[in-house]
């Protein structure tokens, strides 16, 4: 089996060039042209010797994941879906954003296991977690195609497929390695929860700077139960409090993800009853029109209803902004790409 690079960490990686017979220097010269020259080939490391770049192609690679197809956005929105060794389905999205920003939207699962009713992942149930070098690979791909058009990666979001903290310990040492080896700053890394509170106060003791995302969608918990059912677990209360210790700990805000839908989350006395319950807290609601999927039945809340929305939160000093969907014409919601896939497959 040919060995992913990528999986390897400096110290392994020494190791592994100087039993490949290769002077130790070596292992130097290839972490750089990985992981600051992002080059996708051995054939590309130029002071490299012919006889090496043979060695390390006959016994490894850079990267595991098979593409399996790429779509195109008209906004932009690059998604990808890949195979993983044992046949598993991700996805991954690079959104550029006008200001140059070019962000990577990574999923930390196969599948997943919160059953939020309004979610495509959710509706396909749970795979697998993601190995640590699994997470990192769906940034690194897009950072070397970045390099190669002399653009940079500057922020991740861990808001594909998956939860992060379901997975927490491979998220983290994901979450790391983009620091260390692509340089993004912490600021730039979001990672979303649909709300484990342990892992919450866990995350708020790492001593990062990166930011929080919560997905809470619902005032009320009967509600928030039947849209997420880890909210009969975890309640709003349970949640909040865990926030509460996160902005303390780390005296950064939390962001709120309100995925609007019409009739069920985006009238005006469900935006007072989020003030009065965010009151206090040092946050941000982003609000994102629901992206439909086939298992729910729920439809985008009007713009000019969540204009209202936003309003009715800025009384209560709480800043909001409705963020764009996204690569709408190319399923670019979580795991939706996946699913047409599936669905065509099945078809076929
Ligand atoms: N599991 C994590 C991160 C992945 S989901 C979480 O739930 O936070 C990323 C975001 O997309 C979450 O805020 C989630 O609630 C939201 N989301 C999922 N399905 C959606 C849909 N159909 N329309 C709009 N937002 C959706
Ligand atoms: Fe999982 Fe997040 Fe989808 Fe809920 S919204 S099912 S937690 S991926």
């Amino acid at each position: 089996m040919l060995v992913n690079l990528y999986a390897l960490s400096r110290a392994e990686l020494n190791d592994f060039i100087v039993d490949l017979g290769e002077e130790r220097y070596r292992a130097r010269q290839i972490w750089e042209w990985m992981y600051r020259q992002r080059v996708d080939r051995f054939e590309a490391m130029s002071n490299l010797p012919g006889a090496t770049i043979a060695r390390l192609e006959e016994r490894c690679r850079l990267g595991s994941h098979e593409l399996v197809t790429r779509q195109r956005s008209r906004d932009g929105t690059d998604k990808r879906l890949y195979r993983l060794h044992d046949g598993q389905l991700i996805e991954s999205v690079l959104m550029p954003y006008d200001d140059d920003r070019m962000t990577a939207c990574i999923s930390s699962q196969v599948g997943c296991a919160m059953g939020c009713v309004f979610c495509a992942t959710g509706q396909m149930g749970f795979g697998r977690n993601l190995s640590a070098s699994e997470i990192f690979e769906q940034a690194m791909r897009f950072a070397r195609e970045l390099a190669r058009r002399g653009q940079r990666l500057s922020n991740v979001v861990f808001m594909g497929m998956g939860e992060p903290f379901h997975n927490y310990d491979a998220s983290l040492a994901a979450l790391r390695q983009l620091m260390s080896r692509l340089e993004i700053g912490a600021r730039h890394i979001t990672l979303s929860t649909v709300g484990l509170a342990p892992q919450i106060r866990r995350f708020a003791d790492e001593g990062l700077q990166a930011r929080l995302a919560v997905s809470l969608h619902k005032t009320d918990n009967a509600q928030r139960s039947a849209l997420m059912p880890v909210n009969t677990r975890w309640n709003i209360d349970e949640l909040l409090d865990a926030c509460r210790y996160y902005v303390t700990r780390t005296n950064r805000r939390v962001t709120f993800e309100w995925a609007a839908i019409s009739g069920e989350n985006d009238t005006c006395e469900e935006a007072h009853r989020l003030g009065r319950l965010l009151t206090g807290l040092l946050c941000h609601v982003n609000i994102i029109p629901l992206n439909p999927t086939g298992g729910y039945a729920g439809v985008p809340a009007q713009s000019a209803r969540v204009k209202r929305f936003c309003d009715v939160l800025r009384g209560y000093g709480i800043s909001s902004t409705v963020r764009v969907r996204r690569g709408i014409d190319i399923d670019a919601g979580c795991g939706q790409l996946i699913t047409t896939v599936l669905r065509n497959q099945q078809l076929g």
